[in-house]
Order: structure tokens, then C-alpha cells, then sequence
């Protein structure tokens, strides 16, 4: 089994309104978000990737036009959690590489949240 994965980043602001007043992610603020696209495949293409990196573009572009300095909030139709972003661009993704398994959404050097599924 071959595994390869990118970084992306993009900034943006969100506020978690489902947790108390007193909890400091209810209060607006904002991340240099890095997600971490996760590949996996056991036979390689004719070029000898899992997939190139070129062919990742668009999930660059996605984020860019729908994340990057926006409001989570205003954009997500779910709580902005980094587990639930992470799954929201595991199903994006995966629509369009079958051979992605994971996609992590770090919110500070620290921490990251993954997504994916059970098999
Ligand atoms: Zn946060």
C-alpha cells in the first residue's frame, strides 16, 4: 500500500456558538488553518504516483474561493468544529480521488482532527 500526502492552508475566522459563553471557542476568532489531504493506493498509475500532486489543484481552489478569509460561520451549514470541516472536505474530496482516505484539519500546531471512514 503506497500512502502520500499534501498540506493546504487557508485562513479564516469561526466561532463555536453551540459551547457556553464562558468557553473561549465561543468567542470570534480565527486560524491558520493547515489540512492535510491523505492518498492511498496499492498499485501506482502509469507515471508512478498515487496521484499527482499537480491533479490536487482543485482542492487548492476550493479552498481559496470557499474558506480562505471568510467567517466559517457564515459559509458551513454545520458546526465549524475541525472534526466536522475535516469530514466536509473528506466527502469533497473523495468525490473526486477515489483514493483519498483521511483529510486533517489543524487548527494550531498542536492539534489537528481527522476524518475518515471506517472499513
Ligand atoms: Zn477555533
Amino acid at each position: 500500500m503506497f500512502t502520500i500526502s499534501k498540506q493546504f492552508t487557508f485562513s479564516a475566522s469561526h466561532q463555536l456558538e453551540q459551547l457556553p459563553p464562558e468557553h473561549q471557542c465561543a468567542r470570534l476568532h480565527g486560524h491558520n488553518y493547515v489540512v492535510e489531504l491523505i492518498l492511498q493506493a496499492e498499485e501506482l498509475d502509469e507515471n508512478g504516483f498515487v496521484v499527482d500532486y499537480l491533479d490536487l489543484k482543485p482542492f487548492k481552489m476550493f479552498l481559496d474561493e470557499e474558506l480562505d478569509h471568510r467567517h466559517l460561520n457564515d459559509v458551513l451549514p454545520f458546526p465549524t468544529t475541525a472534526e466536522n470541516i475535516a469530514r466536509f472536505l473528506y466527502r469533497w474530496a473523495k468525490e473526486r480521488w477515489p483514493q483519498v482516505t483521511a483529510v486533517r484539519v489543524s487548527e494550531t500546531p498542536k492539534t489537528w482532527a481527522e476524518y475518515r471512514e471506517n472499513r
